[in-house]
């Protein structure tokens, strides 16, 4: 049977810390199917998680997470298809136009593939996984991305935003490439 986007996607996001989301995924990626049952299984995980996320919602704090999101959405109408942001451990990605939260930046832990929240403009949704350490973190990086591209750039020396060696003289005092800090309207 045929899996819907919103099935799909929900697989990939859950898949690093929901056991049950992996090996859906694994078999979907195997036989590109999922049984009826399945399916209907995986919409009523989304049902709860949505439920789950309003709550979370409505609890977040307020705080001005616009520089990470406006940064993204500049990156987007320049013609940067995925564009993302590595800063330490963390990754950042922007959700696509046919997600549930388009325009949202999604936060994760790349060194271990754990999902820890999503930004909106206005607020962070912190995920179960996130500890208070990394959410400190997340925040300052989302009040001041550039300041954290370039920390990040400058410590090892590659792009934050294209993960590449930072080789050119300026590039490396910079800490960012000029061309990525464009992109992104820094
Ligand atoms: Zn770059």
């Amino acid at each position: 049977m045929s899996v819907s986007p919103a099935v799909v996607q929900w697989m990939a996001e859950s898949a690093p810390t929901f056991e049950f989301a992996a090996s859906l995924h694994a078999q979907y990626n195997r036989k590109g199917v999922l049984s009826p049952a399945q399916i209907a299984a995986a919409e009523r995980c989304i049902e709860k998680r949505n439920a789950s996320m309003q709550t979370r919602e409505q609890t977040a704090p307020d705080a001005d997470m616009s520089p990470l999101v406006d940064c993204f959405k500049h990156a987007k109408d320049q013609g940067a298809k995925r564009p993302g942001l590595i800063v330490g451990s963390f990754k950042f990605t922007m959700a696509g136009d046919e997600s549930a939260n388009p325009g949202a930046i999604y936060a994760k832990d790349r060194t271990q593939g754990v999902y820890l929240g999503k930004f909106t403009r206005a607020k962070f949704f912190k995920a179960r996984e996130c500890n208070t350490d990394q959410e400190a973190l997340l925040l300052e990086i989302a009040k001041d991305p550039l300041r954290a591209a370039i920390d990040h750039g400058r410590m090892t020396g590659e792009c934050a935003l294209c993960s590449r060696t930072l080789s050119d003289p300026e590039s490396i005092e910079r800490g960012i490439g000029p061309v990525c800090a464009k992109k992104f309207g820094w």
